[in-house]
């Protein structure tokens, strides 16, 4: 199993202008003096060393995030990041198009949705596309998306064969070869994480969720939800001092919630997710080494790895 990320943005999609790639070019140019970059090795050698902040971005594609290891294609949520898994597979001309699609929504949010009208294959005759979710407003959402004034393109004029399919959360569903548990998640209008497990491998998608006071408890639901996942992606859009103050009730978690809620579920790798989209690369990049700083306090000689989720990361399991 394998995790590919194509969005990782909280909210809205947030794409870097030009003065963040000018501060990232005079921060490598800083980085280089005294540096002697006269040949393609030397300076392919010198850009792997800056930091990711520097020679990348985090990306600003709303939450998608691709399960692989099946013959069909399995994908959580819809957002904008949907729009570049659409391109790069009609762009590789795959094989395993026309395909089926299978796609598990945590909510209906429009950061959420909002990739699928610009999802390539929907508009191919041929292909057969699954959504998935627990809210029984599930197609009433993805038609009004397409409806008039707000989208030229009606619902109804996809070429594909598009079916959705409302089931029962906190039960086990098979899709696609994969074992698939759903938990209910504390956010506006609710949302649900899914636990996906197959070959003994274990992925945890929880984002959109808040977590309260009761988080402290030993019998905390989702200690059990994320337990000894081998990767957990998890809402990490605001700081502590955001999340338990002036944005309590707004339905997202934070890095330090996220560290304490993994360690003590025994997780091996925290993916931090559905990051803040005010936030600079410069600021996400101190939000993680902070995060890694906070987990080598809370956790002694935890060994569990810490990734900043970017769009275009891929997790092997
Ligand atoms: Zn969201
Ligand atoms: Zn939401």
């Amino acid at each position: 199993m394998e995790l590919k990320f194509w969005g990782t943005c909280g909210s809205l999609p947030a794409p870097i202008n030009a003065q963040s790639v000018n501060r990232k070019i005079i921060a490598a140019l800083q980085a280089a003096q005294g540096q002697t970059l006269d040949t393609r090795e030397a300076m392919d050698k010198f850009i792997a060393n800056l930091p990711f902040w520097v020679r990348g971005t985090y990306g600003g594609n709303t939450p998608c995030v691709e399960i692989v290891g099946g013959d069909d294609f399995v994908i959580i949520d819809a957002g904008t990041g949907l729009r570049d898994l659409g391109t790069h597979l009609m762009a590789q001309g795959t094989d395993r198009l026309p395909g089926r699609f299978h796609i598990l929504m945590s909510h209906l949010h429009w950061d959420h949705i909002q990739g699928f009208p610009f999802f390539p294959p929907a508009y191919i005759p041929g292909n057969k596309i699954i959504i998935y979710g627990c809210h029984d407003e599930i197609e009433i959402a993805f038609r009004h998306q397409q409806g008039s004034p707000v989208f030229p393109v009606a619902f109804d004029h996809l070429g594909a064969d598009i079916q959705f399919v409302v089931f029962e959360s906190n039960k086990p569903h098979e899709i696609a070869g994969f074992n698939v548990t759903t938990m209910q998640q504390d956010h506006p209008n609710v949302s649900y994480g899914y636990r996906i497990e197959k070959d003994g491998k274990v992925a945890v998608y929880s984002s959109d969720s808040e977590h309260r006071d009761d988080m402290h408890r030993p019998n905390y639901r989702f200690l059990d939800f994320y337990r000894d996942a081998d990767v957990l992606v998890f809402d990490a859009q605001y700081t502590l001092a955001d999340a338990v103050h002036h944005k309590e009730d707004w339905g997202h978690s934070s890095n330090i919630i996220a560290v304490e809620l993994a360690v003590q579920s025994g997780v091996k790798h925290l993916c931090l997710f559905h990051l803040e989209h005010t936030h600079s690369d410069e600021t996400l990049h101190q939000m993680f080494e902070d995060t890694k700083g906070y987990a080598e306090f809370f956790s002694g000689d935890s060994t569990m790895k810490i990734s900043l989720a970017y769009d275009g990361l891929e997790v092997p399991l």
